[in-house]
C-alpha cells in the first residue's frame, strides 16, 4: 500500500508534531485523497468506510485554518448521535493540543438546555453536536454560525436516516453562504446526492473502496 507522510502536507509545523506526538505519521487513504482538497477549501464529499481516518481528515481541515484569537464558532460537525459527537469532540481536543486554547463544544438533544446556553454564551471555537439540538439553539437565538467557516456533515447516511434532512437544511441556512462544507458518508445514496447538490458547491468526491 502506498503511503504518504503528513509531512508533505503544507501544515504548520506544531500542528504536525502534534500528529507526530498522537502516532499519526502517515495519512490513511482518505486522509491522503481528501486533505489536498480540502486544505484547499474545495467542497467535498468523501465516501469511506468505518474506521478510515475520516474525523482527522475533517479536523486538520477545521484546525489549519482556524483562528484561536478569534472567539467566535468558525466550525460546525453535525453528527448523527451523541456518542459519535462525543467521540469526534476528543478526537478534535486531541488534534488541537498544538494550539493553547482552542474551544470544542458539544451540544447534543438529551442534554439540558440551560447548561448549553450558558456554555454558548461563554464562546467556543468549534460546535460539534446533533442536528436536532443545534435546529433548537438556532430557534431560539442562542446559536451564533454567522462567522462559520466549516461545516461537516458526518455519518451523512445515517443523519439522512434518521430523519434529519429538514433539520440540516434549516441549520445550512443559517450558514454564510461563502463557507467550505464537507460532507462524510459511508454509502452515497439518492439521498445524500440531493443533500451534496442542495449543501454543497462544486463539490470533489473522492471515494475509498473497503480494502478487504
Ligand atoms: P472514521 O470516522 O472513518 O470511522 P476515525 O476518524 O474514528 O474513523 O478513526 C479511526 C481510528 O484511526 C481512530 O482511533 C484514530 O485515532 C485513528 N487514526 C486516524 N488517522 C490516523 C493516522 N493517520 N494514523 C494512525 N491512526 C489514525
Ligand atoms: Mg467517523
Amino acid at each position: 500500500m502506498n503511503t504518504t507522510p503528513f509531512s508533505s502536507l503544507p501544515l504548520p509545523p506544531a500542528l504536525l508534531s502534534n500528529l507526530d506526538n498522537l502516532g499519526y505519521r502517515e495519512m490513511t487513504d482518505i486522509q491522503a485523497q481528501s486533505l489536498p482538497l480540502i486544505l484547499e477549501q474545495r467542497d467535498l464529499i468523501a465516501q469511506a468506510k468505518t474506521g478510515s481516518g475520516k474525523t482527522a481528515a475533517f479536523g486538520i481541515g477545521i484546525l489549519h485554518k482556524l483562528n484561536p484569537a478569534y472567539f467566535a464558532i468558525q466550525a460546525l460537525v453535525l453528527c448523527p448521535t451523541r456518542e459519535l459527537a462525543d467521540q469526534v469532540s476528543n478526537e478534535l481536543r486531541r488534534l488541537a493540543r498544538f494550539a493553547e486554547n482552542i474551544k470544542v463544544l458539544t451540544l447534543c438533544g438529551g442534554a439540558a438546555m440551560r447548561p448549553q446556553i450558558s456554555s454558548l454564551e461563554h464562546g467556543a471555537h468549534i460546535v460539534v453536536g446533533t442536528p436536532g439540538r443545534i435546529r433548537d439553539h438556532l430557534g431560539r437565538g442562542t446559536i451564533d454560525l454567522s462567522k462559520l467557516q466549516t461545516l461537516v456533515l458526518d455519518e451523512a447516511d445515517r443523519m439522512v436516516d434518521m430523519g434529519f434532512y429538514e433539520e440540516i437544511s434549516g441549520i445550512v441556512s443559517a450558514c454564510p453562504a461563502r463557507r467550505q462544507t464537507l460532507l462524510f458518508s459511508a454509502t452515497y445514496p439518492d439521498d445524500i446526492r440531493k443533500a451534496s447538490a442542495s449543501f454543497l458547491r462544486e463539490p470533489y468526491e473522492v471515494k475509498v473502496e473497503a480494502q478487504h
